[in-house]
């Protein structure tokens, strides 16, 4: 009775899990934080995925029903575009990209993909057509070429070495002693917050999906790392219509538009230029951020002269 109400590809992902022996289920459930009751409607069809627009219209949701987490967000992802979603911690940003994911139902509004309520689509079909590099990567416990393929299990070799290098991790895994039949995950190499977001970016340019999601690592990377992340997720978003969760705020400067998330109500909007005009929270992020980086750079040339 549990297992029907999980949905199938869920059980299949599972399953494998299982066959595989090594992955700790029960914290696989806990990391990808995946309630078991959403099921699909009885003889939904599968999404038809034209040129991926994304909408959010007035979205309300709560995780418990005492507590609002988003009171009614709206916004609108053109085709290939990129909307960019800035805010403090805890404003509800991992939350949209779940809720797109449907890893939970909404209470109020709607979550369209070129008109199809998401909804009234199968969850395999919904999830096949979005690629998302979430904040946290959970890699599996096998080897680091499983772990990309897992993005197009009918991969070639060719097709994963590809990826890894557009990602940006190609020759990190050249130099490993196993290459790519290195085992990495729990009980394998332990690899860096970046490289397993790397990882997943290799992962996602192998699925090569017409929807990005993409959750940055708050982690602090030094800046060279940084940079090479940046390059990667710039690549797999181009011509895709992407979202893009930004800790980091020089990597929202080109989005086609920013949305500031706090308290799960869009507090402004509008391009990078725009917002900076407007002297509101965007602006006094943006110098925050620069206080805090240069706080840094001085700490950094004081070490250096020591
Ligand atoms: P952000 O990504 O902007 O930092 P989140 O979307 O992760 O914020 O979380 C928004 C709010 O929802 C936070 O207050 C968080 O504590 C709460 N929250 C997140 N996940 C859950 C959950 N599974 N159950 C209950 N509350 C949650
Ligand atoms: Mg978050």
């Amino acid at each position: 009775l549990i297992q029907l109400s999980v949905p199938l590809n869920f059980i299949g992902f599972i399953y494998r899990e299982i066959r595989q022996g090594l992955t700790d289920i029960e914290q696989m459930f806990d990391l990808l934080d995946v309630p078991q009751e959403i099921v699909d409607k009885p003889g939904v069809k599968p999404l038809v995925v034209g040129s991926g627009k994304v909408e959010f219209c007035d979205v309300q949701f709560s995780y418990d029903p005492n507590r609002k987490i988003l009171k009614g967000i709206s916004f609108e992802v053109p085709a290939g575009k990129t909307v960019a979603i800035v805010g403090p911690s805890g404003a509800g940003k991992s939350t949209i990209s779940r809720l797109l994911f449907r890893f939970y139902d909404i209470q109020g509004g709607k979550i369209l993909i070129d008109g199809q309520d998401i909804r009234d689509v199968t969850q395999e079909s919904l999830r096949a057509a979005i690629g998302m590099v979430p904040q946290d990567t959970v890699l599996f416990n096998d080897t680091i070429a499983y772990n990309i393929r897992y993005g197009r299990v009918d991969a070639g070799e060719e097709d994963v070495r590809k990826a890894a290098e557009l990602a940006q991790i190609g020759p990190f895994i050249e130099r490993l002693p196993d290459g790519y039949r290195s085992m990495v995950g729990e009980r394998g190499l332990k690899l860096s917050g970046g490289e397993k977001q790397r990882v997943a970016i290799a992962r996602t340019i192998l699925k090569a999906p017409p929807i990005l999601m993409l959750d940055e690592a708050t982690s602090a990377l030094d800046s060279h790392t940084e940079q090479e992340i940046q390059a990667a997720l710039d690549l797999v978003s181009k011509g895709r219509t992407t979202i893009v969760i930004a800790h980091r705020l020089s990597t929202v400067i080109a989005a086609d538009e920013i949305i500031v998330l706090q308290d799960g109500q869009i507090a402004e909007r509008g391009t990078h230029a725009a917002l900076m005009r407007k002297a509101g929270l965007y602006a006094s992020m943006w110098d925050r951020q620069r206080e805090a980086t240069e706080a840094e750079e001085r700490l950094r040339i004081a070490r250096e002269r020591d």
